[in-house]
């Protein structure tokens, strides 16, 4: 599935779209150039689950963490790791459990191979705005793209 996003505004609200049929938990890889607008949506994802507070770009930290009514969202952005053995220090493999969220920006900086993504996203430039193309990689990515065309 692919769809335009003219905005910044829209890609929040696309982030919120995607956190609504995010019940059962997932974990998604975004691809895309830098500034292409990954962290704006995982910013409304945070935002459309209740998360009030500033929504901070993991570039340094690698990781970033949130708990919204006992569930753990992971947002992880890997352009600078430098050793993919930091990933299993940060636990990595435990992220996708229960209703969890993870979400991770550059996966292909070490990510891939070591867990599997429900579903792929990937943003591309599109004249002023975003073309966002949707992969889903399990059942569950398959039901979460099912619903967004619903
Ligand atoms: P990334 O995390 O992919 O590096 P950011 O989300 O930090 O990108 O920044 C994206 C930039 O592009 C921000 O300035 C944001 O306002 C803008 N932006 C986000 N989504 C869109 C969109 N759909 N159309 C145009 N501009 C966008
Ligand atoms: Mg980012």
């Amino acid at each position: 599935m692919k769809l335009i996003v003219e905005n910044e505004t829209a890609m929040e609200a696309l982030g919120g779209r995607i956190a609504r049929v995010s019940g059962q938990g997932a974990l998604i890889f975004l691809l895309g150039d830098l500034g292409a607008g990954k962290t704006t949506l995982v910013r409304g994802l945070l935002r459309q689950l209740g998360h009030r507070g500033k929504v901070k770009s993991p570039t340094y930290a690698l990781i970033e963490q949130y708990e919204i009514d006992n569930r753990h969202i992971y947002h992880l952005d890997l352009y600078r790791l430098t050793d993919p053995e930091e990933l299993e220090y940060l636990g990595i493999r435990e992220f996708r459990e229960g209703a969890s969220i993870c979400l991770i920006e550059w996966p292909q900086n070490g990510a891939q191979g070591v867990v599997q993504p429900d579903l792929t996203i990937h943003i591309h430039y599109e004249n002023k705005g975003r073309c966002v193309e949707f992969i889903e990689n399990t059942s569950v990515g398959k039901k979460m793209v099912d619903l967004l065309q619903s």
